[in-house]
């Protein structure tokens, strides 16, 4: 088993979602390809994806598995790990990939140190291209190895999330703006939505 097996066009529309080819990008098409082969794309929201990260490689999962913030089958938890956790409706087999993020650099690498200064816009052209050459090799790498060696293949750890979401709308008694039931707080006998409340708070 060697590299990345998706077409051509799979890479292609990730890309042109995401606007850019990055690490990130290229981990989430691994993590996609992994699903594709074991578990299906989600034409009708049978998929659902609970991703630890908000970074890049979400935009890859999105385009290759079906499973879209819109649609309401990918779920996000802002635990910063490179992590992607898929389930199954049909039958409710689930994995949970996990990306050793040591494997892009070790927090005391050149290559983090590199990163943050260019994140916060205090990198020079000749420390840039040197990055922007290091990114290309991590691409490179990510794309060109298998997938077990990628990814630690987990059972999830929490149970598949449930499917629906509550539709009903309230309107908030200090804006007038609609929301949805779920998402109201009640103070004073109100019924607010988060902004209003907080602003109350
Ligand atoms: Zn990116
Ligand atoms: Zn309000």
């Amino acid at each position: 088993m060697a590299g990345c097996e998706l077409s051509p066009e799979q890479i292609e529309k990730a890309v042109d979602f995401h606007g850019h080819w990055c690490p990130g990008l290229a981990i989430g098409l691994r993590a996609g390809e992994y699903v594709l082969n074991h578990m299906g794309r989600a034409e009708d929201e049978e998929l659902v994806a609970l991703v630890e990260t908000d970074m890049c490689a979400v935009d890859a999962i999105q385009v290759l598995t079906g499973c879209t913030f819109g649609k309401g089958n990918l779920i996000y938890k802002d635990h910063g790990k490179l992590a992607f956790t898929f389930y199954r409706r049909a039958d409710g087999k689930g994995v949970r990939l996990v990306f050793d993020a040591q494997r892009l650099g070790s927090p005391d690498s050149e290559f983090t140190e590199l990163t943050q200064k260019w994140l916060k816009g205090q990198i020079g052209p000749e420390q840039e291209a040197r990055l922007m050459r290091m990114r290309e090799e991590r691409t490179k790498d990510i794309m060109g190895s298998p997938l077990d060696e990628l990814f630690s293949v987990k059972e999830p750890d929490v149970s598949m999330p449930r499917s629906a979401r509550i539709l009903t709308s309230l309107v908030c008694e200090e804006c007038g703006e609609s929301i949805m039931e779920s998402r109201t707080r009640r103070l004073a006998g109100r019924t607010l939505c988060i902004p209003c409340f907080q602003a109350q708070g």
